[in-house]
């Protein structure tokens, strides 16, 4: 068997779903799912050249052939978004072999030990779509704009989101989640910040109130037994960290996530004294990202995307990592249905998961893009059937709908 082509399509959602699809001479094709990458889908087909002609039947030493590739033989702990590319590529991979031996992809990493893998809703507040470029850039989906074509705003880290910050609005959110099955729920704390500025890092003490207010009210309607996380995204210094920990620390947090910024010296600084379980590991690649993590016990709960890390089996080596640091699993996804899918599959390979990532519940047409129409995520949990590979396939005529202007679909020209 053999490789003949790599070809990409991208769908305009609230991320730019970037798919790879992975061709063989014998009909065969696995298909994955890229993180969101500026010019993603470019690196995708100039990697995938290295691929033709390549026996897809050795996913491991291939992914090291990429990996080499873009990062010259003397680097070992190299990373970068090319990375992104890579994870998507070799989820194909898996895809296609897991199609090739008639197996679900979780029994070719080792073998499952759930069926059913835990999901976390990320609720922002509202109900509005935040729809961001892989600038990260706020955009109006050409399919949303009246104009018909994609409207640009700024980047998303000066724009205020005056929605997210009303309390009530996002403990409807959280009811309504609990209520759909999900015990698990996630929300913004870095919203509350009075500066917006990229510069500071510090909040009020009026913004501290505010957050312990949305913290105790959202415990008060979903009960003790939901999971209940924060994103901080980065925004606070140690300091500010650690005020934020405290503000929330009544409610029970399930984590803080990302209160400062990922390196191990600051995310230690706070996790040594959080009050709440830290998370973090969305930005991380590889295994050496996440051992430096962990040595440094800069973390409580790793974070890694599964989009972008290094792909499938190097997550699952991530998610093993931590479990000998006794650190739950819990990934990081702003997918498709597609990539939530591959997400799921090493989840369920992994002792000890926690939640995964959805983020899409927001998007109309989320669900529709997979053909047949069942339902990814039902009572709060993936469901990983026998089906081979990652178990579902993409609905192309909704691919094809919602695909990014010039971008192409597969092997077909862009639509738009
Ligand atoms: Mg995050």
């Amino acid at each position: 068997m053999r490789i003949t082509g790599v070809t990409t399509a991208v769908v305009e959602a609230n991320f730019d779903y970037t798919y790879v699809r992975v061709l063989t001479d014998e009909g065969l094709f696995g298909t994955g799912e890229c993180f969101p990458t500026p010019g993603g889908s470019t690196i995708v087909r100039q990697l995938g050249q290295l691929l033709v002609g390549q026996d897809p039947r050795d996913p491991v030493p291939l992914w090291r052939r990429l990996m080499t590739s873009v990062s010259g033989t003397g680097s070992s702990t190299a990373a970068g978004i090319a990375y992104n590319a890579i994870s998507g590529i070799e989820a194909a991979l898996w895809d296609l072999n897991g199609k090739r031996m008639g197996e679900p992809v979780v029994r070719l990493l080792g073998g499952a030990h759930r069926r059913e893998v835990a999901v976390y809703a990320d609720l922002h507040g509202g109900t509005e779509l935040h729809s961001i470029t892989p600038l990260m850039q706020y955009r109006r989906p050409f399919w949303l704009s009246d104009s018909g074509v994609t409207e640009i705003g700024g980047f998303y880290w000066e724009e205020a989101e005056a929605e997210a910050t009303s309390i009530e609005a996002s403990v409807a959110r959280c009811v309504e989640a609990v209520a759909a099955g999900y015990r698990f729920v996630k929300l913004d704390l870095d919203v509350f910040s009075t500066s917006r500025e990229g510069t500071s890092r510090a909040v009020t003490a009026g913004d501290l109130a505010r957050m312990r207010e949305l913290a105790l009210a959202v415990r008060e309607s979903v009960g003790p037994d939901v999971g209940v996380a924060f994103d901080c995204h980065w925004r606070f210094d140690v300091m500010t960290a650690l005020a934020v920990a405290e503000a929330v620390a009544p409610a029970r947090p399930l984590w803080l996530e990302d209160p400062v910024p990922p390196t191990p010296e600051a995310m230690a600084a706070v996790t040594a004294r959080s009050p709440v379980p830290t998370a973090t590991g969305e930005n991380g690649y590889l295994v050496e990202g996440f051992e430096a993590l962990l040595q440094a016990r800069a973390t409580h709960i790793v974070t890694p995307d599964v989009q972008k890390a290094g792909g499938m089996m190097e997550s699952l080596r991530i998610g093993e990592l931590a479990a000998r640091y006794f650190a739950p699993f819990a990934p990081h996804c702003i997918a498709s249905p597609l990539g939530l899918m591959a997400a799921a599959h090493v989840c369920a390979a992994l002792p000890n998961h926690l939640c995964l990532e959805f983020h899409g519940t927001d998007v109309p047409f989320w669900g529709d893009l997979v053909a047949g129409g069942e339902p990814v995520i039902r009572g709060g949990s993936v469901h990983i059937t026998d089906a081979p590979g990652v178990g579902l396939e993409l609905d192309l005529e909704v691919v094809r709908r919602y695909s990014a202007p010039g971008e192409p679909v597969f092997d077909a020209p862009p639509v738009r």
